[in-house]
């Protein structure tokens, strides 16, 4: 496995995320039987990969539809303000629906998304994020599923990026703090 020089170690390999992506999808498949159709909206563009991987191991009958957010966010220091760019095809009034996040940190994204949705009246309405930095938590917002805990690093690769840089390592990494530490 080539890992490039910004990395300092990886935290997460492969078999132990798609291990735990699949747990997390047999555990949203239980709980949604007897649901109609879910629908799962996925956070761009962190959550594309965990997005994709998670809902081709639901058993259920999902559609799947996606967001974009500005974070108005300082390289990796986020300033706390939620501004929605691009809104879901399909309306969400009626429906179960699912927010697959990449990460929760501050927890100011989701608590946003949540209050913006449940503005909209879906039947249900809960969170999964494949990451979680707990320690980090501004706001108590409840996240419904959980793939993993992890301590207070900045972590790229598996859709997650530093500058638009290293979404597509297979792996989850923390980044060397010098890359991202001002
Ligand atoms: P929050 O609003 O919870 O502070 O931040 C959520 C968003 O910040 C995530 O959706 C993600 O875009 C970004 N974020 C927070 N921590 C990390 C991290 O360690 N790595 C990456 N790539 N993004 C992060």
């Amino acid at each position: 496995m080539r890992v490039p020089s910004s990395i300092e170690r990886v935290l997460l390999d492969e078999e132990t995320i798609a291990g735990r992506v699949r747990e997390l999808a047999a555990q949203i498949s239980a709980d949604y039987d007897d649901a109609d159709a879910l629908m799962l909206v996925g956070v761009l563009k962190g959550a594309f990969i965990f997005m994709a991987d998670l809902s081709r191991r639901l058993t259920i009958v999902h559609h799947v539809d996606f967001i974009a957010l500005s974070s108005y966010s300082r390289g990796a220091t986020s300033t706390g303000a939620v501004r929605l760019i691009m809104d879901t095809r399909a309306s969400v009034t009626g429906r179960h629906v699912l927010i697959v996040e990449d990460i929760v940190d501050t927890g100011y994204t989701l608590d946003y998304l949540l209050r913006n949705f449940r503005a909209r009246e879906p039947a249900s309405l809960r969170a999964c994020a494949l990451l979680s930095k707990s320690a980090r938590r501004q706001v108590d917002v409840p996240v419904d599923y959980v793939g993993f805990e992890i301590p207070d690093v900045w972590v790229v690769g598996y859709g997650l990026d530093y500058a638009d840089r290293f979404r597509t390592l297979p792996y989850i990494a923390a980044l060397k703090r010098e890359v991202y530490a001002r």
